[in-house]
This record gives structure tokens, sequence and C-alpha cells, in this order.
């Protein structure tokens, strides 16, 4: 047997891939009672094409909202090629560096918010996330308080799924058949302001703040290394939170000792309408998970910036033994400096915010629609949550209801929207078109237009 004849794959048509798919690939969060594949295979801008040949809309941003740029931009392809052919790889770890790395550290300082000035970087949000937890944990032990181990998280916050960031993660399924997972999370109520009787019918903020501080009671707060959150949890549904929660939770953490994680995987990088949603919040955080935007996908990266201070006491001593062997990757950090400086030069941190306003207007008639309970728009990314009715707001939490929206408005009308839970999610490219937001919205309310209470 040729090598050629074991890889049927340039040759075979949309069925065929879609077998050898079934045959050969394990998906992540596949689930088994999922068999349709849709393989992508060629996107230019928020359009995307699937290997039968059929033109898609993608509003999703590569179906996990990255793509600022869009798809298929040359000027990236191009950087990651002028790199390859200069330098493809050499280790940042111990005292070696490389000049891509070191250029697109100074970039990240001169863009992130202030008090924040040092970047570890990273394959992804995962390993940033783990970063983060470890670096928490380091910095209060190298300065006498080794106790600090807790992990303040959230139910529904999305963090990763290896063991730290995955426990972080606040979906017990990513949890279960897989223990013992990371000792020392705790999970805390997350923020969803459309279901404020959740919160005893009172304030949103007051009620969460006083969960947070009977934890810290509880727990002690010598016992806790550090918080993470999203600025605006993405994953867990698109909740922005009241304009006083971070101020009020960073006043709470800075009172007791606690570090603060600002999980800015999905909000970074124009997704939400600002570099970074945690300096547009009063969050002040004291660590900065990246990835997704920060490469726009063409490329695996992310990374863990920090303050200062963290930065010199997790380096000091010994020194700071974690990293990774793709970390500082010159490809990759080319990638990312090619990229920012198309979100720059094209201005999509405020182009995020017009498409935003796009969604909001032809969103508008899925309000008045029974099944729909709450439209949420912060810059361009959007989320839609089914309920059973409008009055009791019960949450329409089966599956297969908001998955069947998304599979329907895409086999009807050639649009790709995401299912979370009970909410549409839609985060396309930061530049797609007003006429695809446009198509994107009414493909979506004409399938929820035909969607009764029990969910048919
Ligand atoms: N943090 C957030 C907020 C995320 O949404 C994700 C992934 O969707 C992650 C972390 C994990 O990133 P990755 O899948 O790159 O490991």
């Amino acid at each position: 047997m040729t090598i050629s004849s074991a890889l049927p794959t340039q040759s075979a048509s949309a069925t065929e891939l879609a077998g050898l798919d079934r045959r050969f690939l394990v998906h992540p969060h596949q689930r088994m009672d999922r068999n349709d594949r849709v393989v992508i295979v060629r996107g230019e801008g928020a359009t995307v094409w699937d290997a039968a040949g059929n033109e898609l809309v993608d509003a999703t941003g590569g179906g996990n909202w990255l793509s600022q740029v869009g798809h298929g931009r040359r000027e990236l392809a191009e950087a990651a090629a002028e790199q390859i052919s200069t330098l493809e790889y050499y280790t940042g770890f111990f005292d070696y560096s490389n000049d891509k790395a070191i250029e697109l550290a100074y970039r990240l300082n001169q863009l992130s918010p202030e008090g924040i000035d040092r970047v570890f970087l990273t394959s992804g949000g995962s390993d940033s996330v783990e970063s983060a937890i470890k670096s928490a944990r380091l910095y209060h032990n190298r300065r006498g308080e080794p106790n600090r181990t807790w992990i303040l998280a959230r139910h529904f916050g999305y963090h990763g799924a290896s063991y730290g960031s995955g426990t972080a993660t606040g979906f017990e399924m990513m949890q279960t058949y897989v223990g013992p997972n990371l000792p020392n999370v705790e999970k805390l109520s997350p923020v969803w302001p459309y279901h404020h009787e959740m919160y005893g019918g009172g304030d949103v903020t007051d009620a969460l703040i006083a969960e947070l501080e009977g934890a810290i009671e509880r727990i002690g707060a010598g016992n806790i290394a550090a918080m993470i959150g999203e600025p605006v949890m993405a994953g867990g549904g698109v909740h922005e939170p009241p304009a006083d929660y971070w101020p009020r939770v960073r006043e709470v953490l800075s009172r007791n000792g606690i570090l603060l994680i600002a999980d800015e995987v999905v909000t970074g990088f124009g997704r939400t309408g600002s570099w970074f949603d945690s300096a547009t919040r009063g969050m002040k955080p004291d660590m900065i998970t990246i990835a997704k935007g920060l490469t726009s996908g063409y490329i695996p990266m992310g990374g863990l910036l920090m303050s200062d201070a963290i930065a010199e006491v997790v380096t000091s001593n010994e020194g700071f033994f974690h990293g990774y062997t793709y970390a500082g990757h010159p490809v990759a950090a080319a990638v990312a400096l090619a990229n920012l400086d198309i979100i720059e030069k094209e201005g999509l941190i405020g182009r995020s915010l017009t498409v935003g306003d796009w969604f909001k207007s032809s969103l508008a008639p899925a309000r008045d629609l029974p099944q729909v309970g709450d439209v949420r728009v912060i810059g361009a990314t959007v989320g839609i949550e089914l309920v059973v009715s409008k009055q009791t707001k019960e949450p329409m939490m089966i599956p297969i209801v908001a998955e069947g929206v998304a599979d329907a408005v895409r086999r009807e009308h050639n649009v790709i929207v995401r299912p979370y839970g009970n909410v549409i999610v839609m985060s396309p490219p930061l530049v797609i078109g007003e006429d695809q937001v446009r198509r994107t919205a009414e493909a979506t309310i004409e399938v929820l237009s035909r969607l009764g209470a029990d969910g048919q």
C-alpha cells in the first residue's frame, strides 16, 4: 500500500470526508447522539464553504468566538511564511528568546490595561488559565502564605479543558468521570441579570457580593489564592454584569488579599468592543488570560498577562518552573503581530460596536417571539435566550431545542449560529458585512418563529 492510497481525502467527496471523519477523528466535545459532520474547507471574510460547495455565513467566528479579522487574510499567511523561512522555531526556555516574541510582549504591554505589564506566552486558552492558577498559588507561596491555594470560580464560567482550567470551569459534565479533579476550587453563582429572581428578588450585585463574602468567611481569606471570571460570561450564555459588580468584587478581594484573574480569552481583542473588556468594567485584574482573538485563530497562541509585582515574585528565588514547548513560538508571534496590525489599521475595535448595532436593530423583532426571553448584544457578541414562557422565564433547557434551532438555521438558510444550553450565540468575525448580519438575524428569527412552548 502506498502512502497516498492510505490518505484518500484529497479527492474525497463531501460524503466520503464525513465518513472518514467519523472513522478516524475524535472531536473535542464530541457527543454520541450527534452524527452530522459539517466539513469546512475554505473561508473568506465572514463566509465559509463546506466540502459540498455550500456557501455559509459564519456568524460564530470560526465556531469558537474568534476570527476577529475574518477568514482568508493573505497578510497573515504571508507573515507566517516569512517567519517560517527566517526562523521557524527556537525555544523560549531558560535564557533563550526570539525577536518576534519580544516584539509581541512589547505590543501587548502597550495595549493592556494599566498595571498589567508582562506576558507569559502559551499555546491557547486552557494553558493560559492553567498558568494563571499556578502563578496565583506560587505568588502567595513565595510571599510566605502557602495555605492560599483555593480558587474561586463561577458556575457556567468556561475556562478550558485541562485539569486546573477544567475544574475552574462551571460545567459539571466536564468534571464527571475524570476525577479526582483539582482540589480546592469553589464555585459561586454566575451573573445572570435577566434571571434576577434567582438572587432572592433583591439587587443582583448585593446578593452576589454577600455570597462572595460568605464563601471567603467559610473558606478563610488566608486560604484563598485567587478568583477567576470572564468580564462578560461567554460560553455560559453571554451575560453582562451590572456596572457595579466587578468594582465591588475587586474591593472585596483586595480587602482579603485575594488575586483577581480576568479570563479574556473570548472578550479580548475587540469581541465586546474594546481591546480588553476588563478595562471598561472597573475590574482592575492582577492577571489576564488571552488567546483566540490574539491571532484570530490563524495559529494557536495564548498568553497570561500579569502585573510587574506578580512577575517579580513568580520568577524570584529558584525561578518559574513552568512553561510549554511552543511558548513564544516565533511563527505564532509573527501572526499575532500581523493580526494586531489589521485590528488597529481597520478600526475593528470600533467596528465591533457597529456590528452590535446592526444586530440590535435586525434582531429587534425576535424580542416579540413567545419563546425568546432575552436578546443580549455586547459588541459583536449576541445571546438569544430561549424560555418556555416569557412570564415564568423558565429556561428552555432541553439542549436539543437550541441545537435544533441552530441546525435548522444552517440547513435551511446556510447561516451558522451556535447553541449553548438554552442560548443561541452569535460571535462573527468583526469584518462581517451589514447584509450578512441581517441575513443571520432574519434566518434565526424565521426558525425561532416556528418554535412552540414544548420546544417543537
Ligand atoms: N477561557 C474562555 C473564556 C474560553 O471561552 C475558552 C475556550 O472557549 C478557554 C478559556 C479555553 O481556551 P482553549 O480552548 O484555547 O484552551
